[in-house]
């Protein structure tokens, strides 16, 4: 292999550079970033760049010395795999291998994307043109309650911003967690002084308001859509890669696609995992960190499966939550603590089995925790709902 490109330089395709030069790959590596900035790390932006605490969250990576040609601007357009070809912006370029590592883009509100006042929360432009809005303490209203919402509703009440949430579904985090859990999140909001809307649709965002499926009208300063991701893999249209339902590059258990030479990392790929029975699309930084190492593996001619034990965390309203692993609602939920108080966790049970495990200002259990879904331990289902007693194989 004389030369690997990596499509995108998020957390995952800086990684793979990272990890190939680790694991010896001598050859060249070309990395191409759609953006203008030198590659940098997402968390902080909903966080201490929002905020103002960093200026940026640039990576620490010194890519002249890893002989990594970084070509920021450079926009991977077409995929060519017959010729082996990436078409950029910048004209066609060659590989031997390829890592797709485009990442995701945020999913935006219809009629509402470029209207003057309407921001989302993706990249660190977005960042940049929110901290304005943050200073001046502007009325916002967040178009949904998922994480991202969730957490710029936090910096913007830090802030002194009014600040409403307006939520489609029943309850905040709708789309990862059962009302028995999330239900009583309603608190934190109304704690931290934000108003939440839920069951609630967008109908219209105009200039300085949003208009409510009810009919109510909201006054809007700035209008922040947080309503989900989806893998930016439009650029692969026609090449005959195979994508799976959410679009989603298709890889197998060991980062490969369905083209020869070509391997996907990161939020852009989902893949089939043994321990969950099913195929994962993982939109959380440790997963953009853990791939990258087994994809470099495989391409430089390693036999790795890459079946991890997902994890991530968020910082919401004053609370560190976390979570490993991977759970459905077939899953038996016990409880360990009141959600509600201070610091409480959530088990779920497969088989006896732990296979998730939520944990809000308990990174004990969660530390405990990953390692028994690692080792899929058995839990004693009595022992797991006393939280003074360490989690801990039945
Ligand atoms: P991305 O970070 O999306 O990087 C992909 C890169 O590819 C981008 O820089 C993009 O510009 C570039 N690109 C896209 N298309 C092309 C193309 N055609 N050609 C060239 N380049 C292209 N996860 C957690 O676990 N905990 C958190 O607290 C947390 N907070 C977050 C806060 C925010 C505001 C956001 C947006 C995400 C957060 N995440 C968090 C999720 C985490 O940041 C992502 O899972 C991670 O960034 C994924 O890395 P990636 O490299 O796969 O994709």
């Amino acid at each position: 292999v004389a030369r690997v490109v990596v499509a995108g330089a998020g957390m995952a395709g800086v990684q793979t550079a990272i990890c190939l030069r680790d694991q010896g790959f001598p050859g060249e590596i070309i990395l191409l970033g759609a953006e203008p900035h030198q590659p940098y790390d997402r968390p902080p932006l909903s966080k201490a760049v929002l905020l103002g605490a960093a200026d940026g969250s640039a990576f620490e990576v010194d890519f002249a010395g890893l002989r990594v040609d970084l070509r920021l601007g450079s926009r991977a357009e077409a995929l060519r795999p017959a010729e082996r070809e990436v078409i950029t912006s910048d004209g066609p370029l060659p590989y031997d291998r390829l890592v797709i590592a485009t990442g995701a883009e945020p999913v935006t509100l219809p009629g509402s994307a470029g209207l003057p006042g309407v921001h989302l929360l993706r990249t660190l432009d977005d960042a940049n043109a929110l901290r304005p809005v943050l200073a001046a303490r502007h009325e916002v209203v967040v178009v949904g309650a998922g994480w991202i919402g969730a957490e710029f509703a936090t910096a913007a009440r830090e802030s002194g911003c009014p600040v409403t949430v307006v939520e489609a579904a029943d309850h905040p985090l709708a789309g990862v967690l059962p009302p028995e859990i999330a239900e009583p999140m309603r608190g934190w909001y109304e704690a931290a002084g934000a108003r939440l809307l839920t069951g609630t649709a967008v109908a219209a965002v105009e200039p300085g308001s949003v208009v409510l499926s009810d009919g109510t009208r909201l006054t809007a300063g700035a209008v922040v859509v947080g309503i989900g991701a989806h893998p930016a893999t439009g650029w692969l249209a026609g090449s005959g890669i195979a994508l799976d339902e959410h679009h989603a590059v298709r890889a197998d258990d060991r980062l490969r696609t369905s083209l020869p030479g070509i391997y996907a990392v990161g939020d852009c790929a989902s893949f089939p995992s043994a321990r969950y029975g099913e195929r994962l699309l993982i939109h959380h930084w440790d997963n953009a960190v853990q791939g990258p190492r087994v994809a470099a593996a495989n391409l430089l001619g390693g036999d790795e499966v890459y079946d991890p034990v997902p994890y991530f965390w968020s910082e919401q309203f004053g609370r560190f939550v976390q979570y490993a692993g991977h759970h459905t609602a077939a899953d038996r939920m016990v409880l360990r603590g009141e959600p509600g108080g201070p610091a409480w966790s959530v088990c779920w049970l497969r088989d006896g089995a732990l296979a998730a495990l939520l944990a809000v200002g308990r990174p004990r259990d969660l530390a405990q925790g990953r390692k028994l879904i690692e080792r899929g331990a058995l839990l004693d289902e009595t022992a797991v709902r006393d939280a003074a007693v360490p989690l801990k194989n039945a």
